[in-house]
């Protein structure tokens, strides 16, 4: 029986876990979960997974929770300590990290210092603070990514030797303006770019990848999690069943399939190094798809790309100003604040503006990202 913390409980990665979890009882049990602020959830889920204990981030709800779970054999507490505490129950194996955001970082920090394996989906983690959390980790905690890309690449290393590795190939849709021109890009609606074709998750990294940071995002993920100095090339393959791929020293090339469904790879992190049944879901039809696409994808008409390859190749603090100026930017366009092809523009300037500095412990980022975000509002503000 693993015993599991889930970070991020009420979100797209957190339900899907749930489930996942739900349907293997036997296999797995939740000691302990995090939210945001969604109580209603949270109650239902204590309800059916009894977690011994439970962290709600706003802690003006903390009261609201305690009283709607009465009955129930939980502690709760509040606010990012709740979440550590979460993230460091003594009886438990695994950590799910599926906050949103560079709010996943800490928790999920903490977790690997106090041994914990990580399910990584909360790829802000790595993006903010790769070398510090692997250097954490080293050694001491394994970290499973649940990214369905970044699972695809660790599932095609198995038994593999790493230094036989030529290069990462990493697959995205493209998002829902893919096919749009420029022109068509300046003037796309909240609801237009929430309507991704093959993904459904939480609305941040739905905007993510209609701008494609999220590739950007998965891009330094990518780097930190199998090597920075090995080459990550990106193919937008709009069908999403080809999750990535490795291509060896001999041109061989190993890639994951599998239906565009968050369980696979989330059961797998789960259940690693074993597999497990998930029959609950169909299997990949490949007749019945029929067709497969790929094309080079278009750094001009997406610039989060290139403003993500800088900020790896800057290295230092930039990726976390990258990050923090990203989830700004997203926030004011969700709140119809600034259009879309503002987003980019805010990341760009922030950055320009931004001296980056080395990362020797975790206060140098939070610092940076704290930066980041104000300079970020401050050019809102212009702009609204
Ligand atoms: P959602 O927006 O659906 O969920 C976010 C979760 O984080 C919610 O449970 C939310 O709580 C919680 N949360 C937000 N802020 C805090 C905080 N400060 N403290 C504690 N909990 C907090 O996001 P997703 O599930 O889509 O994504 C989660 C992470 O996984 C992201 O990093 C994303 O990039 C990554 N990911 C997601 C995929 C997906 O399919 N969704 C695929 C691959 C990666 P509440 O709702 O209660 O406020």
């Amino acid at each position: 029986m693993k015993k599991i913390a889930l970070l991020g409980s009420t979100g797209s990665i957190g339900v899907n876990t749930l489930d996942v979890i739900g349907k293997n009882p036997d296999r797995f049990q939740v000691c302990a979960l995090a939210a945001g602020g969604n109580v209603e959830l949270l109650v239902q889920q204590i309800r059916k997974f009894k977690p011994r204990v439970v962290s709600i981030f706003e802690a003006s709800k903390a009261r609201i929770l305690r009283e709607a779970v009465a009955g129930e054999d939980v502690e709760i507490f509040a606010g990012e300590e709740g979440a550590v505490n979460v993230a460091t129950l003594p009886e438990v194996d695994l950590v799910v990290s599926g906050i949103v955001g560079s709010a996943g970082l800490v928790p999920t920090l903490e977790a690997i210092r106090a041994g914990k394996d990580i399910a990584l989906a909360n790829k802000e983690t790595l993006v903010v603070a790769g070398e510090l959390v692997l250097k954490t980790a080293a050694g001491r905690v394994k970290i499973i990514p649940v990214d369905s890309e970044h699972s695809a690449i660790f599932q095609a290393l198995n038994g593999e030797n790493r230094d036989r590795i030529r290069k990462i190939v990493l697959t995205g849709s493209g998002g829902p303006f893919r096919t749009f021109s420029r022109d068509q890009m300046d003037h796309v609606t909240v609801a237009q770019a929430l309507n991704h074709p093959n993904w459904k998750m939480g609305n941040k990294i739905t905007i993510d990848s209609a701008t494609m940071m999220n590739k950007g995002l998965e891009y330094i993920e990518a780097k930190w999690l199998f090597g920075p100095d090995l080459t990550v090339e990106i193919v937008v393959h709009a069908q999403s069943v080809i999750h990535s791929m490795i291509e060896f020293v001999d041109t061989s090339i190993i890639a994951q399939l599998g239906i565009p469904d968050m369980r696979v790879p989330i059961a797998y992190a789960l259940s690693y190094p074993d597999r497990i049944e998930t029959s609950f879901l169909p299997s990949l039809n490949l007749a019945k798809l029929g067709t497969m696409t790929f094309e080079e994808p278009d750094f001009e008409k997406f610039p989060c790309l290139q403003l993500a390859h800088d900020a790896m190749m800057i290295g230092q603090t930039a990726p976390a100003v990258l990050n923090a100026a990203n989830e700004v930017a997203v926030r004011a366009f969700l709140d119809e604040l600034i259009p879309f092809k503002q987003i980019p523009e805010i990341i760009r300037l922030a950055m320009q503006r931004h001296e980056p500095r080395p990362v020797n412990c975790l206060e140098d980022v939070l610092v940076a990202d704290q930066w980041a975000r104000r300079e970020a509002k401050k050019l809102i503000t212009v702009i609204h």
